[in-house]
């Protein structure tokens, strides 16, 4: 029988009432919470009694936006380190992903609740590099293949549909109309415009920078179906298009408002930029990047390698030869990108936490989440950190 473990002395924060309250004890039996009670508590005979003095207890983090085929086993242990207790995985093989939702639910594997897309579903235009492409994706070459390669993928009890940046418009209002409801479908978005697929009745879009980029930037600045998201130019040309961008225009206003009448989600996977925001040097400073995940390096490495690149440098933090982005014009990128979130958020739109966490030159899976809540909440601002390196350590070690 599994003992009853008594947390005493935790701030507890709430997130139906957004209250914190002190002094806090819970009680633990198995894999149920048993009480919760403020203020003096007993110690039930047999319990284990952990004193969280200076800690703060939050409930299961949620991260709708990772990658398991990238981060594999130990990222999802890292989830769990940091407090991520539920993901959503947006685009992978099938058949992994299904191994992994098993191994995880029935025990045999430690990992957060996996809920799945299935693959990227893409055009016939591959969206993505080698070996990223054979990983993640999937083509429907027309609308006429939807209903035996989508079919096929609900069959397998997917949680959700994805898709994906080389989609023409007509094969994904197809996809859209195909499942039907019957379960949510998101994108990451560039040939068919985010208007168009919240008018088709899509549920949620990835990536802030990306998806509503066709509908809000300048027309000239709009992409072609043969501009591809790792061609050279096409980084600089959307942070361009961001900066000229005017999010008063009609196009913009309107789309906005459509997101937020239908309730569209948006998860803004802002940290995607985050070396962008912070700067090369911080970037480079920064201590979690020694908690990147060996698998994701290793797909570094080989795409690297099958592109002819050196590894050299910071070769771990930028996708080899993708030029590094300038860093004034990022700062003014993302600013319009978070201005774009501000202007949903204040809308009444929906927008939802995610990291992309086991995509290429990301921070460590888990840690982006729970470093800032753990610095919202923490009372003295250092036992977060402390138990996540200490968890972090003990798990990869197991
Ligand atoms: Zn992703």
């Amino acid at each position: 029988m599994v003992a009853r473990i008594l947390l005493t002395n935790a701030r507890l924060f709430d997130s139906v009432t957004g209250s914190i309250s002190e002094r806090t004890a819970i009680l633990i039996n198995g894999e149920r919470i048993e009480s919760v009670t403020i203020g003096e508590t007993r110690v039930p005979e047999g319990a284990e009694v952990i004193d969280l003095q200076g800690h703060t207890v939050v409930p299961g983090l949620i991260d709708t936006h990772v990658h398991y085929a990238l981060g594999g086993d130990e990222a999802m242990k890292l989830f769990i380190a940091n407090g991520v207790t539920s993901v959503r995985d947006c685009g992978g093989q099938l058949e992994l992903l299904k191994a992994a939702q098993h191994a995880i639910a029935s025990g045999e594997k430690i990992g957060p609740r996996l809920y799945i897309c299935g693959p990227l579903l893409q055009g016939s235009v591959p969206a993505l590099p080698k070996p990223y492409n054979s990983l993640l994706a999937m083509s429907a070459n027309s609308p006429d293949e939807v209903p035996d390669k989508i079919g096929a993928v609900l069959d397998a009890e997917v949680d959700s549909l994805k898709l994906y940046y080389s989609l023409p418009t007509e094969t994904g209002e197809r996809v859209i109309g195909y499942a039907g409801g019957e379960v949510p479908v998101t994108g990451h978005l560039g040939r068919m415009p985010a208007s168009a697929a919240a008018r088709a009745g899509i549920n949620g879009l990835e990536h802030a920078s990306i998806s509503p980029y066709a509908d809000i930037c300048p027309t000239h600045m709009r992409f072609s179906e043969k501009d591809g998201m790792f061609d050279r130019g096409w980084f600089p040309r959307l942070q361009q298009g961001w900066i000229e961008a005017d999010l008063s225009a009609p196009a913009a206003r309107d789309l906005i408002k459509q997101m937020a009448d239908s309730q569209v989600a948006l998860g803004t996977l802002m940290a995607v930029d985050w070396i962008g925001w912070s700067g090369r040097e911080q970037a480079r400073r920064d201590p979690d990047r020694r908690y990147i995940v060996p698998a994701h390096i290793e797909l570094q490495r080989r795409t690297a390698q099958a592109r002819g690149h050196a590894l050299e440098g910071d070769w771990d933090l930028f996708i080899s030869g993708v030029p590094e982005p300038d860093p004034v014009r990022s700062r003014r990128a993302i600013e319009k990108q978070l201005e774009f979130c501000q202007r949903l958020h204040e809308t009444g739109g929906l927008i939802v936490g995610g990291t992309d966490a086991g995509g290429p030159r990301l921070t460590a899976t888990g840690i982006l989440a729970a470093a800032g809540i753990g610095n919202a909440l923490d009372s003295d601002g250092t036992g977060c950190g402390f138990a996540r390196s200490h968890l972090q350590g003990r798990l990869l070690s197991s």
